[in-house]
Formats: C-alpha cells, sequence, structure tokens
C-alpha cells in the first residue's frame, strides 16, 4: 500500500440543473425516458469479471405504471454469495496495494460521467424506478452521486495527511489501512446517491465490497455500476448481488472475514443484522465495524414569533418532497395556538396546490410511492386516522393503486401529542399536527424530545432568538441534523453532513470524513532512528 500524500483535491458541489422547456438537458432526459420505457434490460449478478444470470428474477417497475416492467434482475443464490465473498477477497490484495490516487481517479472519472455522459441515464432510471419527478432525481441521482464520489476522494489526502508528532531519534508514521476481509454494503431504495456511496465509501479507502441493492432499485444501483466499470473499477472490488435481502444476509453475516457493514434503510432490519452479528462474534476475525443510518421521524416546531410564510412552505416541502419517502422528512408538526387559524390557511392553500401523478409531466410534485406494500402501510395509517376521536384529516386522505401507487398529501390534526401517527415511521405523505398553547414552549420541546425513539432530522421556525437557543439546547439529542428556519430535508454533501443517533443509526455522517474513517483501520509505525 502507497498512500503517500502528493495530490490534492478541490471540491465543490455539482450544480443542479433546471430542465427547463427546450433545455438540452431537458431534451436528452426526454428522450432517454422515451428509451428506456421502449427497452427491456436484463441485470445479472456481478461477481469479480463474471456476470452471472441465475434464472431466479425479479421485476423491474415503475410504481406509477405498475404494470409497465422495464427490466429484469437475477438473484444471487448461497452459491452466489459464496462466490462473492471469494472474488472480493481475491481482489483485495491488489487493490489496498494501490496508491490512493489511482483509487480516487476512479472516483472522480466515475462523477464525470455521472455528471456528464450518464447524466440523462442515471435520472431517466431514477424517475422511472423511484418514482421521482425531475427535480428529485437531478438532486438526487446526478448531483450527489456525484458529490459523494468527489467529496470522498477529496477527504483522502485530508485524512491521510494527519500523523502522529515524532520526537528527536524517533519517526512515527500512521499508516491508514483498509480493514481486513470484506465490507457489506446493504442499499435502501429511496436515494440513487445513497446506494453509489455505500458500496463507494469503503472502496474508495481500499476495501473490497459485496453490495446488495434494494429490490425496488436494482435497475439504478446497477447503472452505478456500470459508470464504476467505466471509470475503471478493478473486477472483483465490488461485487453486485442483487437478491433476497434474508437469505443473502444470512451467509454473509456468519463469514468469518465479514469486517464491515454499511447499511442506509428501517431500524428493525439493522437492529435484526447487529443482533445476528452478535450472535456470530465470537466467529469472525475481527470485530465487525457497523455502520447504519435508519429511521426517523422527523419534527418541525413553529413558535409563535415564525414567519408564516416561510414555515408553511418548509412544513410542505419538507413533508411531501419525494412522497415523504425520505428519511429525513417531516412527520410531526408542533404549531403554537396563537397562529395556528392563519397557518392552516396558507398550508392548506399550498397542498391543495401540489400536482400528484406521473412523474415525466414537469409540473409534478409528487409521484407515486414505492410499492404495494409500502402503499398498503401508508393507506393503513391513514385508514387509522379516519375512524379515530382523536384525530381528523384536514387535508387529502385519499389512496389509489389502480394506475400506480399514490396517495394523496394527508394532513392529519392530532388532539394527542402522541398519537400513532405523530409516533411511527409511516414513509410517506402523511404529515401530523399538534397545536400547543403557546406559554407551553417549554413543555412542547421536551415533548419533541421524548414523543419518539428516533433522532434524525428537526427543525424550528422562529424569529425570537430565545426560543430558537432554547429549542437547540432541550433538543440536543432530538436530532443529528438539526434546522433553524429551514425545513429537515435536503442535506448537501459537504455542507451537512448527515446522519442521526437514537434508534435512527450510528451516526457516522455520510459525506463527511468521519464516515470514511470507520472504513479505516491505522497501523502506527515507531522507528527508532
Ligand atoms: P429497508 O430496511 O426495507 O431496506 C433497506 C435494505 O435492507 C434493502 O436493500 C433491503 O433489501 C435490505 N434488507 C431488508 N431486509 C433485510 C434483512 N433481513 N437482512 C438484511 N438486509 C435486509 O428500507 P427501505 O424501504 O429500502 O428504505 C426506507 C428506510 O430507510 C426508512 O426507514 C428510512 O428512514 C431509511 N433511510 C434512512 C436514511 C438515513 O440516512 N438515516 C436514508 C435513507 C433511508
Amino acid at each position: 500500500m502507497n498512500n503517500n500524500v502528493i495530490g490534492k483535491i478541490d471540491f465543490v458541489n455539482e450544480a443542479v440543473l433546471k430542465y427547463e422547456t427546450g433545455s438540452n438537458e431537458r431534451i436528452e432526459l426526454e428522450r432517454e425516458l422515451a428509451n428506456m420505457k421502449n427497452s427491456f434490460i436484463e441485470i445479472p449478478v456481478i461477481i469479480g469479471e463474471k456476470e452471472i444470470l441465475t434464472g431466479n428474477k425479479g421485476t423491474c417497475f415503475l410504481p406509477h405504471n405498475k404494470s409497465k416492467i422495464i427490466g429484469e434482475y437475477h438473484k444471487a443464490s448461497e452459491k452466489e454469495v459464496e462466490m462473492a465473498i471469494e472474488e472480493a477477497l481475491k481482489a483485495k490484495e491488489k487493490w489496498e496495494s494501490l496508491a490512493w490516487e489511482p483509487r480516487a481517479s476512479i472516483f472522480l472519472r466515475a462523477a464525470e460521467l455521472v455528471t456528464g455522459p450518464w447524466r440523462a441515464k442515471i435520472n431517466a432510471a431514477t424517475m422511472l424506478i423511484q418514482s421521482k419527478t425531475y427535480k428529485q432525481a437531478e438532486i438526487d441521482a446526478a448531483c450527489e452521486l456525484a458529490d459523494f464520489f468527489r467529496f470522498n476522494a477529496a477527504c483522502l489526502p485530508q485524512i491521510y495527511n494527519e500523523q502522529p508528532m515524532s520526537l528527536k531519534n524517533m519517526w512515527n508514521k500512521m499508516e491508514y489501512r483498509p480493514i481486513e476481509g470484506f465490507i457489506y454494503a446493504v442499499s435502501p431504495f429511496n436515494f440513487t446517491s445513497i446506494a453509489g456511496n455505500l458500496p463507494g465509501a469503503p472502496a474508495i479507502t481500499g476495501n473490497v465490497v459485496l453490495w446488495k441493492p434494494a429490490s425496488a432499485a436494482v435497475y439504478t444501483a446497477y447503472i452505478i455500476y456500470q459508470i464504476l466499470k467505466e471509470a475503471g473499477l478493478p473486477d472483483g472490488v465490488i461485487n453486485f448481488i442483487p437478491g433476497n435481502a434474508g437469505e443473502v444476509s444470512e451467509i454473509i453475516l456468519k463469514n468469518k472475514h465479514l469486517s464491515g457493514i454499511h447499511f442506509t434503510g428501517s431500524t428493525k432490519v439493522f437492529q435484526d443484522m447487529w443482533t445476528a452479528i452478535g450472535n456470530n462474534i465470537t466467529n469472525y476475525k475481527t470485530f465487525p465495524r457497523l455502520v447504519g443510518e435508519t429511521g426517523g421521524k422527523d419534527f418541525i416546531i413553529v413558535h409563535n414569533s415564525a414567519n408564516l410564510e416561510s414555515a408553511s412552505q418548509g412544513i410542505i416541502d419538507g413533508s411531501f418532497e419525494y412522497q415523504g419517502q425520505k428519511c429525513s422528512a417531516a412527520s410531526r408538526i408542533y404549531i403554537a395556538k396563537s397562529i395556528w387559524s392563519s397557518m392552516k390557511k396558507i398550508i392548506i392553500e399550498k397542498a391543495a396546490k401540489i400536482k400528484v401523478g406521473d412523474v415525466e409531466r414537469i409540473d409534478t410534485f409528487m409521484g407515486a410511492v414505492i410499492d404495494q406494500k409500502s402503499f398498503d402501510n401508508i393507506k393503513n395509517y391513514i385508514d387509522y386516522a379516519k375512524i379515530s376521536n382523536e384525530a381528523e384529516i384536514i387535508f387529502g386522505g385519499n389512496c389509489d393503486n389502480s394506475i400506480g401507487f399514490f396517495v394523496e398529501p394527508t394532513i392529519i390534526l392530532a388532539n394527542d401529542p402522541h398519537f400513532k401517527t405523530m409516533e411511527e415511521e409511516i414513509f410517506g405523505p402523511v404529515l401530523t399536527i399538534y397545536v400547543y398553547d403557546d406559554d407551553k414552549f417549554d413543555e412542547v420541546l421536551a415533548l419533541i424530545d421524548s414523543t419518539s425513539g428516533y433522532a434524525l432530522t428537526g427543525a424550528i421556525f422562529a424569529r425570537d432568538r430565545y426560543a430558537i437557543d432554547k429549542a437547540e439546547s432541550v433538543l440536543v439529542n432530538a436530532a443529528g441534523n438539526f434546522y433553524i428556519n429551514d425545513k429537515p430535508t435536503g442535506a448537501v454533501v459537504g455542507q451537512q453532513p448527515f446522519g442521526g443517533s437514537r434508534l435512527s443509526g450510528t451516526n457516522d455522517k455520510a459525506g463527511s470524513k468521519l464516515n470514511l474513517m470507520r472504513w479505516i483501520s491505522p497501523r502506527v509505525i515507531k522507528e527508532t532512528l
């Protein structure tokens, strides 16, 4: 391994394109959307240099047009998973002995491909497969994915440069080794960028990876894989193993060479993986590093000094963009009584303007939710609110899965701050509002802190600086990303490193050096001169 630092990388965030009518990017994207809908691809399991068609298949469909299938993917079975572990370990020696610059170059080149010749393709896939609008796809699939690749590369020399002090007659060196064994990356359906970063961050630091993408987003994950290959990623460094999550994980979690998990998804799945690892702890060669970013029940508190227009806009965008399927999406809102009737009017006016439908229409704000299971889950919460005496639906509440999995933006007003939809993650376009007495601001902060087990994102809208200061301090452990006078979504790589604690994860902050450090196992060398 050669981690001498001779290069410096200046990071800037990728500019978000606007997709105005007649613009080149719009024309290209529309062409790609049409191509993709008229084609059918077969996605293999990829292990080392081998592309394997196992014959055990799943489908890639459009959530907003569920009968439209544009591809199928092959699922890895036990045999392929074992092969992938073997191939990864085989690739390890060469990959980790490569200097950091060629590793970084591959990811820098991948970012150029994502934002250049592959931009339309990765955005089109994210729109069709994950039902994202033009804007949401561009922010996620093109910009944030490229940001992760570039930012991680830029962090490497900063990390490697940090060296211990040496005294007279001695030279101390810190060698930033990757971890022995292999890393298991498990990605969620909702962000193409996260899907790329989960295998990408361990790989750029010199590790080898087995990557299991979410079933609902295998199509876009495959595009990321193809981009990395085109950028020069050697065979076996990242092995692509879509499949049945439980089956794949069972084999991997008991392998003695497992040295880390890079996971984003729901809390329960991460807890189960942690339990399985705990049960197997005496069998591993090294203690696996467990990095998981999980669920959220994200809050907004609106103080009576808030600017009502910006608070209302923050609530609408923070709750309903991408159908509320962001881990950071606001879903419990606390509003001071004295401003409630004015806020209610503005919020409902804004909600009424939301267009729900096909994401290929430029004015669509919300597409469909990801699949039938998710649709049923969200609908159950709405139905529960409909018949409850403790809450009323003040906007929306309709669900229709005849063509795609569409759920209206839905606003529930709860009398009880512990109403079910104030406490549980729904992962859909449903927000619940609780109105508090203005003079109970302190109590409501304590309530926010203790209502949910999650601690991912949260926001306060207020002009009163004492109120802001109070919220910032009382809610210190209630959110890993806290926003003042802004919506709690939309963290940008390098600007707002992202993650939460409590039931929201290990808070290793994706988009920061802290995350990359988890994939490094340093060795210190002291030489007496
Ligand atoms: P999910 O937990 O259903 O799936 C995530 C991944 O885990 C998928 O690849 C899935 O196949 C896999 N998986 C499922 N069961 C498994 C098992 N038994 N063993 C191993 N892997 C298994 O989550 P999702 O529906 O894809 O994503 C939504 C969830 O992700 C929400 O809870 C959301 O809050 C969370 N999320 C969190 C962040 C964050 O940064 N904190 C970001 C995005 C999403």
